[in-house]
């Protein structure tokens, strides 16, 4: 069953008010001599300052989350000539694929064609060729869908994409996240911390690629998620080695892993490692490789302004505002496994504009797993080549509507499908 957010978000100003009573009341203490009476001005003057950012940018778009989709849109939104920048909250870029270890994205091809190429497709080839790993052959349709996934190198892929990115002259801010989320007149104004660091970003457009539309919810617009939802993976290697970019490592269901918030997050990450632990002391193999982190299929989706359902996904319908397409089985994981459903021969599903435009929001774009989607829908859409699609049309489009002044659903969708072929991707629609 489908519930509201129930996650209670504070009003953006309320998590910024709390900030400031913070640093206020530390400062309050400090000059009464009470709880840090020995401490020196220095440490008094530091908790004052506390309360202003240190780092303030001022971008025309601002990326939140470096994951699949992420840096896709980064990368594309820099190339279009905008001035570009990205928080993500862990170390690397590539999320699910890289840092989640699911180095196996697809699926580029449907029915003995590439149906998404671009920026995407431009990493994993390149990756793949300076591994000197195999590429699949997109004419030949395969038995089995998984078989024209892509065997990756994550450690590549990962510094390929900073590669990428400082070409596109997108700024890229590690260790950081969104505290609070302020709309303003000409786009956003975005507090994030990180150790040692605060940060404000004003931005004209604003991209949620978190994975779960953190900064949506954050943003006061509605999320939807399941009451039960499909089991996370904790990706390993035992008793073999792990050779990048050639083989599938080792996975283990996390059930109800939930990436909500950190404590939530945590939990998983402890149930995961406890469990290879076991596995470990079961099978006397050596433990000879470990992901950092549990890989999360499933959370937040946007309520959009459009909703995909399992209908327009498995009818393959081309929707108005087709900006991507999309192509994996209907694939939900459940207590028992998965059994994927295949799409009929000749069926590719489509992705419209709308289901990345949060309802009732201006100046807001997402792109990954959390696009508008009924939950079958989402079992197929949240694929890897599918999020890179997406990343690449938020990316064109947050890039045009800040050029010119506009809000991305007042963007011609002409000028979006031009600037997508432009930079390489296949765009749905009469070609
Ligand atoms: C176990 C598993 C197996 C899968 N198998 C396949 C497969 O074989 N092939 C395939 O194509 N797909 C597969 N998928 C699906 C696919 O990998 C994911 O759905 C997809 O990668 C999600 O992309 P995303 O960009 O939406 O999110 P992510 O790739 O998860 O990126 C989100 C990013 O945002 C960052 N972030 C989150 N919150 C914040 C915040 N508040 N501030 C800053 N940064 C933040 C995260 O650190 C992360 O880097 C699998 C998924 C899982 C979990």
């Amino acid at each position: 069953m489908t519930s509201p957010d129930p996650d209670k978000t504070p009003s953006p100003d309320a998590g910024r008010r709390r900030f400031l009573q913070q640093s206020f009341a530390g400062t309050a203490a400090a000059a009464a001599g009470l709880t840090i009476a020995s401490t020196s001005h220095a440490h008094a003057r530091e908790v004052a300052e506390a309360a202003e950012p240190e780092v303030t940018n001022d971008v025309d778009v601002l990326v939140v989350g470096g994951g699949t989709a992420g840096h896709v849109a980064a990368i594309q939104a820099g190339r279009a000539g905008a001035k570009t920048m990205i928080i993500e909250r862990n170390s690397q870029l590539g999320g699910t694929t890289t840092t989640g270890g699911v180095a196996f994205p697809g699926l580029f091809d449907a029915w003995g064609k590439q149906v998404i190429a671009g920026i995407g497709w431009e990493l994993v080839r390149e990756s793949v060729e300076m591994d000197q790993g195999t590429l699949p052959n997109f004419a030949k349709v395969p038995q089995r869908h998984w078989q024209n996934q892509v065997f990756t190198n994550q450690f590549l892929y990962a510094i390929l994409a900073e590669e990428k990115c400082a070409e596109a002259g997108v700024e890229i801010a590690y260790y950081e996240f969104p505290q609070a989320v302020k709309k303003t007149d000409g786009g956003w104004e975005v507090d994030c911390v990180g150790f040692g660091t605060r940060r404000k970003v004003r931005c004209k457009q604003l991209i949620d690629c978190t994975g779960g539309a953190e900064v949506v919810g954050m943003a006061g617009f509605p999320r939807l998620r399941e009451d039960e939802r499909q089991p996370g993976s904790y990706l390993f290697m035992l008793g073999e080695e792990h050779e990048p970019g050639r083989n599938q490592i080792h996975r283990l269901y996390v059930h109800g892993a939930d990436s909500t918030n950190s404590r939530t997050a945590t939990e998983a990450n402890l149930t995961g490692r406890k469990s290879i632990l076991a596995k470990v002391r079961k099978e006397g193999k050596r433990l000879m490789h470990l992901q950092p982190e549990t890989g999360f299929r499933e959370s937040y989706r946007i309520e959009g302004e459009t909703v995909v359902t399992v209908n327009d996904y498995t009818s393959g319908r081309v929707f108005e505002d087709a900006i991507s397409y999309a192509f994996y089985p209907v694939d939900l994981h459940t207590r028992s496994g998965v059994k994927p459903k295949p799409l009929k021969p000749g069926t590719v599903p489509t992705i419209p504009l709308r289901a990345l435009v949060p309802k009732g929001s201006r100046d807001l774009l997402v792109a990954g797993r959390c696009v508008s989607s009924d939950r079958l829908a989402n079992s197929g859409l949240r694929v890897q080549a599918s999020c890179m699609g997406m990343g690449q049309a938020a990316g064109v489009t947050a890039a045009l509507a800040a050029k010119s002044g506009s809000t991305p659903r007042e963007v011609p969708l002409a000028e979006i499908h031009a600037l997508l072929k432009e930079h390489g991707q296949i765009v749905p629609g009469k070609a």
